[in-house]
């Protein structure tokens, strides 16, 4: 067998190992073992790349191996488990700039049209890709802050900037010899990515994490095209396939378009301030132990702030002792509660909650009649009325989980802080809420003593 063959078949391979592995990504139970394959799938597709490179000098790949290796597990070590969505929003930064220098250095003086327009392809996809998710940390760790950027005469600075990108990559595959016009593209793409997140804040961000994931994938398989690399260009497709769908999934967990998303923003509305009525009454968590005690009916709506807080292993115990007080408990999970998709299975999975336990909004909202407590963990914009109830909320028409309909609700969290989206919360505000303060962990962790 020749080694072309050898490499074919390989990515071959590697492509069943990839699919395989996605579909098992799309259940709690096999995750973990989807994951495996696929990097196995990654490993195949490595080597068989390799077989086939007789010119290659494998002095700089082991280096590279050795000192990206190196980092990337010393960073997944160090990275606390609140950070992870925004070393997420790196991986597809990074994703982007290994696909603009791909691109970058396919350029050879015999590079026909297709290959230039791949290579103008991999180079402004990879590039956006790569400020773009810089500035999704920058939110998401709120280092810029997590709100929309807006200025007067952005849409005419955006578009020149797409003017010059449709110019600059145009006078590129005309002139391949003169590396300015490259040079124009790949900064204009830089710029650009920037451009298109400022903009965009608040609610709508996890929108924005999902398309930055599948534009780092159609950079790839640009860049897969340029070197002629099948295993590239089907790696690439299957990311971009997978987050544009994720993304949809997204915008309908938002209740909007991707248009709408991506070119009005929040912004526009987020100015509004929502006028709230009634009190706030706090709980002590002897007395909440009490409400608990006596519940045959307890949904837990955990959010962001259980990340934070850590508090995913004492939930769990509350939840068994619930249990065995013959009480029935079940989760309510938003599609974008936390930072990133899929944050809440992870920390539960983590703690060992039973997946059939965990119920998504559309299962447990009809149910939350026939709840005595919903307790809230850090949860803030993904319960928040508002969404149902105030016309001029920046967060309008997104579904919630509607824990005020539960006879009593419980909300155990700091402060009167706003979530992510900045805006007020009237559940806060309800008849049948009481605010449990604190952090979670340390409030969960007092209900346990008073059970036990
Ligand atoms: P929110 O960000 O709305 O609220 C989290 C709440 O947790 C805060 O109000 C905070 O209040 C509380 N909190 C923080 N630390 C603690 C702690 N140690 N103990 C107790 N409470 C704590 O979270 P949600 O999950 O409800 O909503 C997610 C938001 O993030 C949505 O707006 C979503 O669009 C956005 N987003 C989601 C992404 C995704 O992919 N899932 C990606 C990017 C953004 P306090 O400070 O008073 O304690």
């Amino acid at each position: 067998m020749t080694t072309e063959l050898m490499t074919q078949l390989g990515y071959v391979l590697a492509a069943g190992l990839f699919i395989f592995g996605l579909k098992m990504l799309g259940s709690p139970a096999t995750a973990r073992r989807g994951n495996m394959i696929s990097s196995i799938g990654m490993l195949v597709a490595i080597v068989s790349a390799l077989l086939d490179q007789g010119i290659v000098d494998f002095t700089y790949i082991a280096v590279g191996m050795v000192v990206g290796g190196a980092i990337g597990a010393i960073a997944a070590r160090a990275v606390a488990m609140t950070a992870m969505p925004e070393m997420v929003a790196l991986f597809n930064g990074f994703g982007g700039a290994a696909s603009l220098l791909v691109g970058w250095a396919a350029l050879s003086p015999d590079s026909g049209t297709f290959t230039l327009v791949t290579i103008v392809l991999s180079i402004l996809i990879g590039g956006m890709t790569l400020t773009g998710s810089l500035v999704a940390y920058g939110k998401l760790s709120e280092t810029i802050g997590s709100g929309a950027i807006t200025f007067s005469g952005q849409q005419i600075v955006n578009s020149l900037v797409v003017l010059g990108i449709v110019g600059g990559a145009v006078m590129f595959c005309m002139n391949p010899t003169d590396p300015n016009w490259l040079y124009m593209v790949i900064g204009l793409a830089l710029v650009f990515g920037i451009m298109a997140v400022i903009p965009i804040g608040g609610a709508d961000m996890p929108v924005v994490i999902s398309l930055l994931n599948s534009y780092s994938g159609l950079a790839a398989c640009a860049a897969g095209f340029a070197i002629n690399n099948n295993a590239l260009i089907v790696a690439g497709s299957l990311v971009g396939a997978s987050g544009i769908i994720l993304t949809q999934i997204m915008c309908k967990a938002m209740n909007r378009s991707l248009s709408n998303v991506l070119f009005s923003g929040f912004a526009s509305v987020s100015t509004e301030e929502t006028v709230v009525e009634g009190e706030i009454k706090p709980i002590s968590v002897e007395d909440a132990y009490y409400v608990l005690e006596a519940a045959t009916n307890v949904a837990i709506i955990p959010g962001y702030g259980m990340a934070v807080a850590q508090a995913q292993h004492v939930v769990k115990e509350l939840t068994e002792l619930l249990e065995n007080n013959g009480c029935e408990v079940n989760f309510g999970i938003h599609p974008v509660a936390g930072r990133m998709p899929g944050h809440m299975n992870v920390l539960l999975a983590e703690a060992d909650v039973p997946y059939d336990q965990l119920l998504e909004m559309d299962e447990i909202n009809p149910r939350m009649e026939m709840v005595d407590v919903a307790i809230v963990i850090g949860a803030n914009d993904v319960v928040n009325p508002a969404a149902r109830e105030v016309e001029s909320s920046p967060i309008y028409g997104m579904p919630v989980i509607n824990v005020a309909d539960a006879r009593t609700v419980f909300v155990l969290k700091r402060s009167m802080a706003s979530g992510f989206a900045g805006i007020e919360n009237p559940l806060f505000y309800k008849d049948n809420t009481r605010m449990l303060f604190g952090d979670a962990k340390e409030s969960i962790g007092g209900l346990i003593r008073e059970f036990s």
